[in-house]
């Protein structure tokens, strides 16, 4: 861990200076960077649909985390005993993805959003206190968002910001947040009941909670709701005293100094994925193809309202690995045959392969990776203009992690496989479906001779991706 320390030159503070140094200091305290650069978007790419699972194995969510020497790793609760302190009113901590934001946060129930709990947040933590809430609660009070058009990197979604009409004065301090957190958790409360603007940052968490976007937002709403308690709650970024943000490997002895027990957003999804199920076996019907006979499942998504299918050609024995290929819809590619990727062929290779060998090709209809047709479009016409797949996205300010990475997995485990051996180019593929219970035994790339037209594509995948084409 390393302070920067500024001091002005004749008496002239340089900002950019400033900012630069931190910077610096940031890059150099980050794990993150240490391991891989954060996982970058793509418009069309069928290799990444699970690769936002969070790392590491479940029973020690950050074991890949490189954390500093001389410096206590986090050690995690089970989530029983976690529930247990936010039933009590206790701040608990929770990490994200190593490979996301990570960062951990300060998080408490919103009906102990006490002047206490919001004050030591303030002292300690020094983040942005919010005020995270399922989407019905935000609706029911009928709070209006802060941005129409949400370009916030991992699409933080905050709506306008409240103080409580009576009891406040300025709104700011830790009694008079604490006043408007709790009535932001009355069951009982309109929109009445505040002003706007003011001091509390209401968050909305998504529909389907972690399983759609693994957020402190929606990790803190499923908590409660696991607890039992409204779903309203209150979180809190820790920044350290040189003003960076701590990183996940800095922060056992901060855990440690005020006794918090700790969770990961990988344990509420695990939890989730254990104990709901989001999808539901609709059809089994027979499908005779070009590239061989297959038995096709329909399975709708309760995440998302959508129909995925699997493609399923011989038996599925639990006990022995089984042929798959998970491929995520690319309707320019899999049915107009693009040449500006490769996924058309992909799949049709994939398929005759599965044919041949028997196995799976679960088809998920989450097109340019869960941004939509009409943004991947958008997003080639900037291509066009001269940015990679890459940047492209990144310029359309969309997340990377917008796919229903549990999805897959469960439709997977319902048709009974436990054991694969994944058709995939994406190392990191393996990754995301070992999280859900799914053991990957082998990984057989798909080679796919590059044409004029995708070759710049295909090359920033194996150069920005990790891809091994
Ligand atoms: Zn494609």
């Amino acid at each position: 861990m390393k302070h920067v320390e500024f001091t002005a030159n004749n008496g002239v503070f340089d900002i950019n200076a400033f900012i630069t140094q931190c910077d610096a200091a940031t890059m150099e305290n980050d794990p993150a960077n240490e391991v891989q650069a954060p996982d970058p978007p793509c418009p069309c790419c069928c290799e990444k649909n699970e690769d936002t699972t969070p790392q590491g194995d479940a029973a020690n969510p950050v074991a890949n985390v490189p954390v500093a020497d001389g410096v206590d790793p986090i050690i995690y609760s089970p989530l029983e005993e976690v529930l247990a302190d936010l039933r009590m009113g206790k701040l608990i901590l929770m990490t994200d993805d190593p490979h996301r934001e990570n960062e951990a946060d300060l998080v408490c129930a919103g009906q102990f959003a006490t002047p206490q709990n919001i004050n030591f947040m303030a002292t300690h933590a020094r983040g942005l206190i919010c005020v995270p809430m399922a989407p019905e609660k935000v609706d029911s009070l009928g709070l209006p968002m802060q941005a129409q058009h949400n370009t916030e990197k991992h699409h933080t979604a905050f709506t306008v910001s409240v103080d409580a009409k009576e009891g406040t004065t300025t709104g700011i301090s830790a009694f008079e947040r604490s006043i408007t957190t709790m009535k932001l958790a009355d069951a009982k409360a309109s929109l009445d009941d505040f002003v706007q603007p003011g001091h509390c940052f209401p968050l909305r968490a998504v529909e389907g909670g972690v399983i759609r976007r693994a957020g402190h937002t929606e990790g803190t709403v499923d908590l409660l709701r696991i607890a039992g308690m409204e779903p309203v709650g209150v979180c809190c970024e820790i920044m350290k005293e040189d003003g960076t943000m701590a990183r996940l490997g800095e922060l056992g002895s901060f855990q440690k100094q005020y006794g918090l027990k700790a969770c990961s957003l990988a344990q509420i999804i695990e939890h989730r994925q254990h104990t709901e199920t989001l999808i539901v076996r609709e059809e089994c019907v027979k499908l005779p193809t070009d590239f061989g006979d297959f038995d096709c499942y329909s399975y709708h998504s309760k995440v998302d309202g959508k129909t995925h299918l699997a493609l399923v050609h011989g038996e599925i024995d639990p006990e022995k690995p089984i042929l798959c290929r998970v491929h995520s819809e690319c309707l320019t590619g899999d049915v107009f045959g693009s040449r500006r990727c490769d996924c058309g062929s992909q799949l049709h290779t994939a398929m005759r392969r599965v044919a041949q060998e028997g196995g799976i090709i679960l088809y998920l209809r989450q097109e340019g990776r869960g941004i939509g047709l009409s943004a991947k479009l958008h997003a080639y016409k900037l291509q066009e203009q001269g940015l990679d797949t890459v940047d492209a996205n990144i310029q359309l300010g969309f997340a990377p992690d917008l796919r229903d990475y549990g999805v897959g997995a469960q439709i997977l485990r319902d048709l009974g496989v436990r054991h694969l051996r994944l058709l995939t180019n994406n190392p990191r593929k393996i990754v995301g479906l070992s999280g859900h219970g799914l053991d990957v035994v082998e990984q057989l790339p798909i080679s796919i001779p590059a044409n004029e037209d995708n070759k710049h594509y295909l090359d920033t995948k194996r150069d920005r991706m990790g891809h091994l084409i």
